[in-house]
């Protein structure tokens, strides 16, 4: 039985402008093992219609192609799929070779594509390169190498798979005369170990060496010559192993190849795309230091189990709770009489702050408070002075004792014990080094009154987390100083309210609740929110920059990628007439954009690492604090979000390659 067998072969192509063209108009003919057919005509008359669909990259036709008791229309994918890989191997006038491999890599690509073990590999690929005589050049890129060079490569590449039938489109078209001779020699010996050759060609003397001459004319066949006979030797190049699909794996591994061909222009792609992923880990981390700096603050100020209560003032709490559009209707003289009233609830002037019986009652009523004490605290504008051995100091500002104080921030002495006040060290440094236990002229308002009194330091105070406080500071105890408005006719109320609760765990439900009956908490808390508000513009800008630049580098990926099937529609073709599935081809460009999001997320991720250890750098030596917080799993967040990223831009031109037609993708120049 014949090897081929060709039935009544007929090719219709559909024209552009509608209607049709029939290229081949019958083809009956049949092939056998270790036959050198020669397929000579001008050029228009069907001699390349005949072979794509001889070599299964056209199955769109009428008739039989019957090879292995099957025809070739009639093959599932898988089956044609094989059929690339196992039976058939190419030899095109133009080489086709893969530029960015070296020969070794170039000869086994179909058994890549066919999953065969890397030693395996190389081993038959080393060894079809010698029996072609290319032993030495093993190692070279297809550019390093003459046209005849090109063509033995190509020859060694079609012989990979060790197939049946050998298609070769025009292989000496592009050679001198005498790199013509070699090759011939060299497909002739293909025939002759057994195979079925198929040699398109213009040359009669090339059509000469061959055992049988087909001629084809305006696509019929117009004669068929059996001319010599070849003899035949034994085939020593066979190979015995298992044809597979390819890995994802190897896919992957192809896919590496390719992006150090291209290696800068893919790197500056993920420098360029890395930008959106440092905006990401910079927020990330940002959002992270912050808050933990935050937090930290506000553990080192107050005491877990006491919530600080204050009061806003009626027209705080007003302007605070009044939309926008009402606030413009405001007469200038409201707002100027507002901004007098807020002055004076800030200096203790006014009674706006004070807490009234039934607002300590409110407080009181909270559940879990265990214990209410109540304070005074006010901002005063010079009139408050301690004066020690001739010398004075103003004080900004009063504020009585509470447990919110703690012990590590009396750095001299201890807490004033009845009548004795506090001072704050810096301003006691100005008067004498050693104040406490000292006697000091205190000259401060009481109510409406100026007083003038002596009193004892017992100790000095200094905030353990600077910044936050007013430096000059005189600290009373709420029963002296209560004692001291009294005596002087006039009567102290209670502007800052100190809840106790015994278990640290009840503090937040009571500062909720504190919030929910209209007070605010202590000056620190207010800040912290104000710092969180802050941070959460920063986020939403940071979120803004990472969202473009995403963007931004997704349409790189993707306009890369194009690009790059482009540029490589013939090599994708060569792929696919070596047996390559969709499934490859696609796995081979998603794997690229795989790469260059996985290159861009480290880039990313490395510069939001230097970056951050800049502004820390910065920010510690201006505020003592580290403020960008970057841990594995931000990176790695960072790194995921790329990938992903570049996947998706990546889906479109994997599509696209995986779909080119094989006919067409070869013949593009
Ligand atoms: P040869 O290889 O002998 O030069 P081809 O097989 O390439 O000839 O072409 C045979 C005929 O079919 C030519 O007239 C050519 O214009 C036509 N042809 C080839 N490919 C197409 C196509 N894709 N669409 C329409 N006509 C085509």
């Amino acid at each position: 039985m014949a090897l081929m067998e060709l039935k009544d072969v007929k090719k219709t192509y559909k024209m552009p402008g509608g209607g049709t063209f029939l290229a081949l108009k019958g083809i009956n003919a049949s092939f056998d093992k270790g036959e050198l057919v020669a397929i000579v005509g001008e050029s228009g008359s069907g001699k390349s219609t005949l072979m794509n669909a001889i070599g299964g990259l056209d199955s769109d036709f009428d008739g039989q192609i019957i090879y292995n008791g099957k025809n070739l229309a009639d093959l599932s994918t898988a089956e044609l799929v094989h059929y690339h890989k196992k039976d058939i191997g190419f030899i095109f006038q133009t080489f086709n070779l893969i530029p960015h491999l070296n020969l070794i890599d170039n000869v086994s690509i179909a058994m890549t594509l066919s999953d065969i073990g890397e030693s395996t590999r190389k081993k038959r690929a080393e060894e079809l390169l010698r029996n072609v005589g290319l032993g030495d050049h093993m190692y070279k890129k297809p550019d390093q190498l003459s046209g005849g060079q090109k063509q033995r490569v190509a020859i060694a590449r079609a012989l990979a798979n060790d197939p049946d039938v050998i298609i070769a489109d025009e292989p000496t078209g592009a050679l001198d005369a005498e790199t013509t001779d070699v090759i011939l020699d060299m497909i002739r010996d293909i025939a002759k170990e057994g195979k079925l050759v198929l040699m398109v060609t213009h040359s009669d003397k090339v059509a000469s060496h061959c055992s049988r001459v087909l001629r084809i004319d305006n696509g019929n066949l117009i004669s068929d010559n059996q001319q010599l006979t070849l003899e035949h030797t034994v085939n020593e190049a066979a190979s015995n192993y298992e044809i597979k699909n390819m890995s994802l794996t190897k896919a992957i591994k192809l896919a590496f190849q390719n992006m150090k061909a291209k290696l800068s222009r893919n790197l500056l792609v993920a420098l360029g795309s890395s930008i959106g992923i440092m905006s990401v880990v910079l927020m990330l981390a940002l959002g992270k230091g912050v808050t933990s700096y935050v937090s930290k603050t506000m553990k080192s100020y107050t005491n877990p189990n006491i919530t600080e209560v204050h009061k806003q003032s009626g027209m705080q709490a007003n302007a605070t709770k009044q939309d926008p559009s009402q606030m413009q209707n405001m007469s200038q003289t409201d707002v100027a009489k507002q901004q007098q009233n807020n002055i004076a609830a800030l200096l203790g002037e006014s009674n706006a702050n004070s807490f009234a019986k039934k607002d300590i009652a409110k407080l009181k009523a909270i559940k879990h408070v265990d214990t209410l004490n109540l304070g005074y605290s006010t901002l005063t504008m010079g009139t408050n002075t301690v004066t020690y051995d001739g010398k004075k100091a103003n004080m900004m500002q009063l504020q009585t004792m509470s447990k919110s104080i703690s012990k590590s921030s009396i750095v001299k002495g201890n807490a004033p014990k009845g009548n004795e006040i506090m001072l704050d060290r810096a301003t006691a440094d100005t008067l004498d080094k050693n104040l406490v236990g000292k006697t000091v002229q205190v000259t401060m308002k009481v109510g409406q009154k100026t007083i003038t009194q002596d009193f004892k330091v017992s100790g000095l105070y200094e905030a353990t987390n600077g910044g936050l406080g007013i430096s000059s500071t005189l600290f009373f105890n709420y029963d002296a100083l209560n004692d001291l408005y009294k005596q002087n006719d006039q009567e102290l109320k209670p502007n800052v309210v100190y809840l106790y609760t015994k278990d640290k765990a009840n503090t937040k439900k009571i500062k909720d609740k504190v919030k929910d009956l209209g007070f605010t908490g202590s000056m620190q808390e207010q800040m912290s929110e104000m710092f969180t508000k802050m941070l959460d513009i920063i986020t939403w800008v940071l979120t803004a920059i990472a969202g473009v630049s995403l963007l931004v580098s997704a349409i790189m990926i993707l306009v890369v990628l194009n690009i790059s099937v482009v540029e490589r529609t013939k090599e994708i073709g060569v792929l696919k007439a070596l047996g390559a599935r969709r499934k490859d081809i696609r796995r081979i460009f998603a794997s690229e954009a795989f790469l260059i999001g996985t290159a861009s997320g480290i880039i990313g991720v490395v510069a939001t690492y230097l970056l951050g250890t800049a502004i820390n750098t910065f920010t510690s030596q201006a505020f003592d604090v580290n403020v960008v917080a970057i841990t594995p799993q931000f990176a790695l967040t960072g790194i995921v979000i790329s990938i992903v990223i570049s996947m998706i831009a990546g889906i479109l031109p994997a599509n696209r390659a995986s779909k080119l037609d094989p006919v067409e993708a070869l013949r593009k120049d």
